[in-house]
C-alpha cells in the first residue's frame, strides 16, 4: 500500500548511517587549522582530513562538502547562523575576572584565550530575533579553554536565564565544554548547582528552555545545563558524555564499544530529543519557539467556526457507500485490524497536521519505536500528538516492535504529555497496540510500573486529551495512553482486555475458540459506545485501507478541532475534573 506522508517525520532526528561509524574520528581535534599562504584557501577537514576549499565549506554551514563531517564552530558564526541580522544584543560582557583560589597562571591563561578568540570568556549570552520571534541566546566557544565552566561562565548563563525570567522569553543554548574549570576548583563545582536553579525557576514559570548540544559537550556541563532542556537536540556527530572516553579508560581500562557516546547514541538511549543539522538549525528552533508559545493563552476558540466550515474531501464512490456500508462481525473485526496494510496513525496525523516534529527519548533508557510523540500543527494551533505505530514492513514492524511498547514507551508518553501540559498544549493519543509488550526485560524495567503511571499523571494533565482508537486496543497497554477526556473508536476497531485468544484460554482452557470469545466479549466500538466506554465511532466509509484514509482523517481533523472549541472557555482544573469524573462513572 502507498503511504502518503506529506511532511518528514524525521525533521530533526535522522540517524544517518554516514554519522554512526564516525565515533573514532569525532574525537579528534575538530578545529580547522588555516594552512600556510600558499594555501590559504584551503582548510583541512578535521574528519577526514582532506583539504577542502574554505569557501564552499563557509558557505555550507561549516559542514564538509567531502565527507559531511561538521567543523566546530565559531561564537560570532554561530550567532549568525541562528539569530536574524544584527539583531543580537549581548549581554554581561564586562564581567570581571575572577581567580578564587589565587590560582598561580590562571590570569595569564585567561589573557591568552582572550588575544587568540577575541572573546571575553568562553560563553556568550544575549538575546535575539529569530524569524522575528524574541530569544535569550547563549553560545560556549570550545577554543576558550575547551570553554570549561568556571565563575564567570556560570554567573553569565545563570544570569541570561534569570533575566529571561523576567522578561517571559525562551532561553537556546549551544553548549560544549570540557566540563568544570579546574584552576577554580570547588568554584567550579558550584556553577553546576547555581545554573540548574535558574533553569529551574525559568520552567517553574512555564517557559522553554533548550540545549543544544555541540562537540564535544563533556563533565559537569552535561551534569548540569546541557541535559535540562525541556527539549534536548544534538548535532550530528557531537561527543557527548559525562566522563569522557579517555577518562573511562584511563580509570578503568574498559573499551568502549564504536559509536559510544556520539549525538546518536544518545538518541538511541533515550536522552536527546533528536539530532538538528545546520541545514535544519533555525527553523526548528523556529518551531519549538512556535509550539511552546501557548503558555496561559487559549487558542482554541478560532476551531469552532473552523470545524463547522471544514470540508474534507470525500470521493464520489465513498459519499455512495452508508457509513456503516459492511458490518461486520466482532472476529471479522478482530481480523481485519490486524492486517497490517490498516493504515496506521502516521497515515492519519499527515493528513490531520500541517506539520510534526518527533521528540526521542524517555531521559532515562531508551527510545521506543512502538510508541512515538512529538508535536503537530493543526493551523496556528501546536499539538502534543501520541502515537503507538506497529510498522508495514517486516523490517519495520521488528524495529517497532510490533507495536507493543516497553515501559520505557510509556515512559516517554509521559513526558511529552507532561511537557504538553507545563506549556498548555491539547493532547492527541493515536492507539494501536495488540498490548504491552511481554517479556524479561519489560518487567525488568517495570512495565506495570509504568502503566499505572501513566494512568495516575494522565488523570490530573490540565490541558484536553482526546484519545483514538484506530485498530487492535490491547488491554494495559492500550488504556496505558487512552485516559481521555474523550476516547473515540474507529468503525471496525478493538478494545478489550485482553485477545479473545487469551480470554477463551483462561475462561474456556481452549484458545481456539478465540472467534467465539470475540462474539461475547463486547470488543466492537458499536458494543463500547452502548455500554459508555467511548463517546464516537469514526466511520470508515467501507472499511480502512489506501482509498479510505485522507476521508477518515479528514473526519477526525473536523472533530478534533470541535472537540478542541469545547474546551475554550475551561480552566485547566474543570479540564482534569471532566476526566476524573468520566473514568470515575465506571
Ligand atoms: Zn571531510
Amino acid at each position: 500500500m502507498e503511504r502518503k506522508r506529506r511532511f518528514p517525520i524525521n525533521l530533526y532526528n535522522r540517524l544517518e548511517e554516514k554519522l554512526r561509524n564516525k565515533s573514532e574520528e569525532n574525537n579528534a581535534e575538530a578545529v580547522a587549522v588555516e594552512t600556510s599562504a600558499a594555501e590559504e584557501k584551503k582548510i583541512k577537514c578535521p574528519k577526514c582530513g582532506k583539504m577542502v576549499e574554505r569557501d564552499r565549506v563557509v558557505k555550507h554551514k561549516y559542514i564538509c562538502y567531502e565527507c559531511g563531517g561538521y567543523f566546530r564552530v565559531k561564537t560570532n558564526n554561530r550567532i549568525r547562523m541562528v539569530a536574524d541580522p544584527k539583531t543580537f544584543e549581548p549581554w554581561f560582557e564586562d564581567m570581571e575576572v575572577s581567580n578564587p583560589l589565587d590560582f598561580n597562571g590562571y590570569e595569564e591563561k585567561l589573557a591568552a584565550a582572550r588575544e587568540k578568540t577575541g572573546l571575553k570568556e568562553a560563553v556568550t549570552v544575549g538575546r535575539c530575533k529569530v524569524f522575528g520571534d524574541d530569544i535569550v541566546l547563549g553560545v560556549c566557544d570550545s577554543r576558550f579553554m575547551m570553554s570549561s565552566m568556571g565563575h564567570v561562565v556560570g554567573e553569565k548563563i545563570t544570569k541570561a536565564i534569570e533575566h529571561a525570567t523576567e522578561l517571559k522569553l525562551p532561553v537556546f543554548i549551544f553548549c560544549c565544554s570540557g566540563g568544570a574549570r579546574m584552576q577554580e576548583g570547588i568554584i567550579s563545582l558550584m556553577q553546576m548547582a547555581k545554573t540548574s536553579a535558574a533553569i529551574k525557576k525559568h520552567g517553574d514559570a512555564g517557559l522553554l528552555y533548550c540545549s543544544i548540544l555541540t562537540d564535544p559537550t563533556t563533565g559537569g556541563v552535561t551534569a548540569s545545563f546541557a541535559m535540562l532542556g525541556d527539549v534536548i537536540m544534538a548535532e550530528p556527530g557531537a561527543l557527548i558524555g559525562f566522563a569522557g572516553p579517555r577518562v573511562i579508560k584511563q580509570t578503568i581500562g574498559q573499551e568502549l564499544p564504536e559509536g559510544f557516546q556520539t549525538a546518536e547514541f544518545l538518541v538511541e538511549h533515550g536522552f536527546v530529543d533528536g539530532i538538528v543539522e545546520r541545514e535544519n538549525l533555525k527553523k526548528t528552533i523556529h518551531f519549538l519557539i512556535r509550539s511552546h508559545q501557548c503558555v496561559g493563552k487559549k487558542t482554541y476558540n478560532a476551531f469552532g467556526e473552523e470545524a463547522a466550515n471544514f470540508q474534507f474531501a470525500l470521493s464520489e464512490n465513498l459519499k455512495e457507500q452508508s457509513w456503516n456500508a459492511t458490518p461486520r462481525t466482532a472476529w471479522e473485526k478482530v481480523k481485519a485490524v490486524r492486517q497490517v496494510d490498516r493504515p496506521s496513525a502516521m497515515d492519519y496525523m499527515s493528513h490531520i497536521f500541517d506539520s510534526f516534529v518527533e521528540a526521542h527519548g524517555d531521559r532515562g533508557f531508551n527510545d521506543d519505536k512502538a510508541l512515538i510523540g512529538g508535536i503537530g500543527f493543526i493551523g496556528e494551533q501546536p499539538v502534543t500528538v501520541i502515537a503507538d505505530l506497529k510498522g508495514s514492513s517486516f523490517a519495520e514492524c521488528q524495529e517497532r516492535n510490533f507495536g507493543m511498547p516497553l515501559p520505557e514507551g510509556y515512559r516517554k508518553a509521559l513526558r511529552l504529555m507532561k511537557q504538553a501540559e507545563k506549556f498548555n498544549r491539547p493532547i492527541v493519543s493515536f492507539v494501536n497496540t495488540s498490548g504491552a509488550f511481554c517479556g524479561i526485560e519489560a518487567e525488568e524495567r517495570g512495565q506495570g510500573e509504568a502503566i499505572a503511571k501513566n494512568l495516575l499523571e494522565m488523570s490530573g494533565l490540565k490541558v484536553p486529551v482526546l484519545c483514538i482508537l484506530i485498530g487492535e486496543g490491547g488491554s494495559g497497554g492500550a488504556i496505558a495512553t487512552a485516559v481521555g477526556n474523550e476516547v473515540w473508536m474507529m468503525e471496525n476497531a478493538t478494545y478489550s482486555i485482553l485477545s479473545p485468544e487469551g480470554f477463551a484460554s483462561i475462561l474456556w482452557k481452549d484458545s481456539s475458540r478465540a472467534q467465539e470469545a470475540s462474539e461475547v466479549m463486547n470488543i466492537t466500538a458499536q458494543d463500547l459506545k452502548r455500554l459508555g466506554v467511548i463517546e464516537r465511532i469514526v466511520p470508515e466509509f467501507g472499511g480502512a485501507d489506501a482509498q479510505t484514509a485522507d476521508a477518515i482523517a479528514g473526519y477526525m481533523k473536523k472533530h478534533i478541532m470541535e472537540f478542541l472549541a469545547k474546551y475554550n472557555d475551561m480552566s485547566g482544573e474543570e479540564i482534569a475534573a471532566e476526566r476524573y469524573q468520566r473514568f470515575r462513572n465506571f
